[in-house]
């Protein structure tokens, strides 16, 4: 009983502080995680967003993901995608693919490109500053790829530290990082779902190094695998760290939190039962509670669908990622959602906002 009025309390605790607007204890998103009544904490979560973001708008991106191979050393549990060196169906995508790729994405009114690829034994930093040199001359594209995993491998690969590759990564025209790879950062976790690949320790450095150099990156959570609640605030409680180390320099250099659902199919954790619409919901709101100082938090229509995606916008979401021309990742877990922007129109249009197309750093377009 005692035990039952102290978790109560520490509930109320955590809800006043959400209503105002106060930094959470990582026991207080506990508690919101755990026992916050469903429709309150998407009130609060909504009305954390409205505070960072009060225009009414709903922002979105144009672009394609390029995934340049998918053969990968690290053969990650829950990845549907990979294909062991020298197994059938591996590919390395040509130079005359990719830049067919990102014609088309430019022709669709696309800004970016999101590119990101298997831990490749062979292809190290030197011959993607190659790839990247020469998309940057052939187009007018805004080059947002490696998650930290590859950034670290590659390093590996030629013999560099991770300040000499991004160093050279960035001197190629490298524009941004995205936040893939960051499952749970909690090694607990990450050890039994990705133990091939860099450790949460390496994925931070990674990411505090680049936002050291001015380099924008996002922050990911790929969740509902073999973490639990504990976990998810654990991973969120890295990333804030971080951002405050990133602000306290000038600027944040995440630019947005980007959680999404573990899908199990094709997996070697396809036993799992995937999560629900509520669990994530209820995760997505208590990052925009934890999460104070990242300013946008996006919805993930990939793994959840359009309707649920849309529900995300008023769980805390205020973007809706991108339209994502190309996705092969999540596809091959067998969640084949597609969005355009005429439906994101719409979707943002139902709820009374105004759907915006930004670029990689979240100006409008
Ligand atoms: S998630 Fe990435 S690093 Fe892990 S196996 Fe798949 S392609 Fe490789």
């Amino acid at each position: 009983m005692a035990q039952a009025q102290s978790r109560l309390s520490l509930l109320d605790q955590a809800l006043e502080a959400a209503a105002s607007g106060a930094r959470l204890s990582d026991d207080q998103a506990l508690a919101l995680l755990l026992e916050a009544p469903p429709h309150e904490l998407a009130v609060l979560a909504h009305r954390a967003r409205l505070a960072k973001n009060p225009a009414m708008i709903v922002t979105y991106a144009v672009d394609r993901n390029i995934n340049t191979t998918n053969v990968c050393l690290s053969g990650c549990r829950f990845c549907a995608f990979f294909r062991p060196p020298g197994a059938p169906g591996g590919y390395v995508l040509s130079p005359e693919e990719i830049d067919r790729k990102i014609a088309e994405t430019i022709a669709l009114g696309g800004t970016q490109i999101l590119v990101q690829g298997g831990l490749h034994p062979e292809i190290g930093v030197e011959e993607t500053c190659r790839q990247i040199r020469r998309i940057k001359k052939n187009f007018n594209i805004h080059v947002h790829g490696l998650s930290p995993p590859e950034v670290v491998h590659m390093a590996a690969v030629d013999g560099m530290d991770i300040d000499q590759a991004l160093d050279r990564l960035i001197a190629a025209g490298l524009g941004s990082i995205p936040g893939g790879g960051a499952e749970i950062l909690v090694d607990s976790v990450r050890r039994r779902i990705a133990p091939g690949k860099c450790s949460g320790r390496q994925w931070l450095e990674v990411m505090a190094r680049a936002h050291a150099k001015g380099l924008f990156t996002t922050a990911t959570m790929m969740f509902g695998s073999l973490d639990g609640p504990a976990e998810r605030i654990g991973h969120m409680a890295l990333l804030r760290a971080l951002q405050d180390q990133s602000l306290a320099r000038g600027r944040g250099c995440f630019t947005a939190f980007i959680p999404w659902t573990f899908q199990p199919a094709n997996t070697a954790l396809a036993h799992l039962t995937p999560l629900t619409a509520v669990d994530y919901l209820r995760t997505l709101a208590v990052s925009r509670l934890y999460l104070d100082n990242f300013a946008h938090v996006q919805a993930s229509w990939v793994t959840q669908g359009a309707k649920i995606a849309q529900l995300a916008l008023l769980h805390g979401a205020d973007d809706l990622g991108s339209t994502m021309i190309e996705e092969n990742v999540v596809a091959a877990a067998g969640a084949c959602f597609r969005l355009d922007r005429a439906e994101m129109i719409r979707l943002a249009d139902d709820l009374g906002y105004q759907a915006r197309q930004r670029d990689t750093l979240y100006r409008l377009l």
